[in-house]
């Protein structure tokens, strides 16, 4: 991390890295290359040491950024908090972290004090402004100061928790070489360069973020229009008056979009804009087609994993060889799909796990051996619990995560088609189908939906439907009508939080 931001301070000092719309702030990459040495120095005179953690828990903006990318690269371990977290769940990561130091917002700094007090860590908490730029205290500016020795490939550069959708969150350890692989990817995936500019309004706790938007930007040198957070509403016009060139979205955004927003947006001019691509949880047919009916611009559905620092597969740049429904080809890295049972690899069309292997694939989970060696087999394969199956064209379709199968009289059903069958209904905006323990059939089928607003069904009208699209055996035993759905930071819906409800 550190040489990507010294060759873009060298390459392009004076080029604008990243834009805070509400502030009207700036950084240009020489000014991102001083907000970290800054931030060396500020670890220095903390007494923070090479390779201990500092986590991070601020809004999205140049701070976070600064700190983000310079933390990194002093060669220290960045471990992004949650803003959507509680603080008893922040004291678990704060303390399984062992994090020396955490910077907070301003209007985080009262969550972080409860979490630590919770925790039993003897980390140190500094207090940030959000907006402003990183400062040395007037405490620590006498200190004197070296910079550190630069991160080898190897050494850890990201301690990053996954968003906990499927149980307890896990420590993911990713290296230098691990992210700089990833913003790679990335940017070679989408011919990114320096005249390009995404909106990027995903948070910055969570992988895609820190890897699709601000180091590949860092990697391929363009520019970043980083609101505090998403907003629907504001979402178009910002992309048409900062000239943006693509959009990094996750699937719950689109429904957003397109429930909240004028269908004359595509007319704001936006003629800059090359993509929208989506990523972090799999984006419904109708969806993905009504966005590009509605909006006129082509989506690249792509996934990503915390455990390969963001990207594994991307659709195709040329539009026409794109598929709807499928996250793409595996891209800079390898893939394979592997049979449950035996671990043998399977043939195209046939579903098992699938499996990566890369560059991007992490050094394994913080603390915990045994899950780390569970996850990689020898030969570096990750195991992903993610099921699907590869067509003739090398194109991937994901069928559903291991632990979110539901397993009804020993068939096993995926969820995303329930999900999928629900969305066809006009009146639903979102769906998420879970299994729960049955004594007939060991698992039953039910299913939380979110209504669109202004529209009305209910629960027995949904079942008729589903039955109209699924069958009797697949429609779901009930089907709550819920005002949102428990969600993570990318927007993910947490189907064990509706199974436990
Ligand atoms: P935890 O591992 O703690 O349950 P998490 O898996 O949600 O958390 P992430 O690493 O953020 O944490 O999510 C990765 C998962 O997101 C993938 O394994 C996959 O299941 C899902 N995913 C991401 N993009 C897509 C996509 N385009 N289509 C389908 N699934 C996707």
């Amino acid at each position: 991390v550190r040489a990507l931001l010294e060759r873009r301070a060298v390459e392009s000092p004076d080029a604008v890295y990243l834009i805070a719309p509400e502030t009207g702030r700036q950084l240009s990459f020489s000014g991102l290359a001083q907000a970290a040495a800054t931030v060396d120095a500020l670890l220095q005179a903390h007494g923070v040491a090479s390779g201990e953690r500092v986590a991070l828990l601020l809004p999205n903006g140049l701070q976070a950024v600064s700190l983000f990318v310079g933390v990194m690269a002093a060669g220290r371990v960045v471990t992004p908090l949650s803003l959507l977290a509680q603080p008893a769940q922040l004291a678990w990561v704060i303390e399984h972290s062992g994090c020396r130091l955490i910077f907070a917002g301003s209007e985080q700094a009262a969550t972080a004090r409860a979490a630590l007090a919770l925790s039993g860590s003897a980390a140190e908490l500094v207090v940030v402004d959000a907006d402003g730029e990183v400062a040395m205290p007037d405490s620590a500016a006498e200190a004197p100061y070296r910079q550190s020795a630069a991160p080898a490939a190897g050494d850890a550069a990201l301690l990053m928790y996954t968003s906990g959708t499927t149980g307890r969150p896990k420590g993911v350890v990713l290296t230098h070489a691990n992210v700089c692989a990833g913003a790679r990817f990335v940017s070679a995936a989408h011919a990114l360069g320096v005249s390009d500019r995404v909106l990027a309004v995903l948070p910055l706790y969570h992988i895609n973020a820190q890897i699709v938007t601000v180091l590949a930007t860092l990697q391929h040198g363009g520019s970043l229009l980083m609101p505090r957070r998403f907003s629907a509403s504001a979402f178009w016009s910002l992309a048409a008056d900062y000239r943006c060139t693509w959009l990094n979205v996750v699937p719950t955004m689109i429904a957003y979009l397109l429930d909240g927003t004028d269908p004359s947006a595509g007319g704001l001019g936006l003629t800059r804009l090359r993509f929208c691509r989506s990523a972090s949880a799999p984006l419904s047919p109708e969806h993905h087609r009504a966005f590009e009916a509605r909006f006129g611009i082509g989506i690249i559905e792509t996934m990503g994993l915390t455990e390969t620092a963001a990207p594994v597969f991307s659709n195709p740049l040329a539009a026409e060889r794109r598929k709807i429904g499928s996250p793409g080809q595996a891209f800079g890295n390898e893939a394979r799909i592997v049979d449950l049972a035996s671990g043998t690899v399977l043939p195209d069309g046939a579903a098992g796990e699938i499996q990566i292997r890369g560059a991007n694939v992490m050094r394994g989970y913080f603390r915990a051996p045994e899950e780390t060696a569970r996850a990689i087999s020898s030969d570096g394969w990750l195991r992903t619990g993610d099921l699907g199956y590869r067509d003739g064209d090398g194109f991937y379709f994901i069928t559903g995560r291991l632990k979110e199968l539901i397993i009804k009289g020993g068939e096993n059903i995926a969820p995303r088609e329930i999900d999928e069958a629900l969305l066809k209904h006009p009146a639903v905006l979102e769906a998420a189908a879970f299994g729960v323990a049955d004594a007939a059939y060991g698992q039953e089928i039910e299913a939380g939906v979110v209504l669109k607003p202004g529209l009305a069904s209910d629960e027995a009208e949904l079942r008729a439907f589903c039955q109209r699209e699924l069958g009797r055996f697949k429609t779901p035993r009930a089907i709550r009508i819920l005002s949102e759905l428990p969600k993570g930071p990318s927007g993910k819906v947490q189907r064990l939080r509706l199974q436990e409800d």
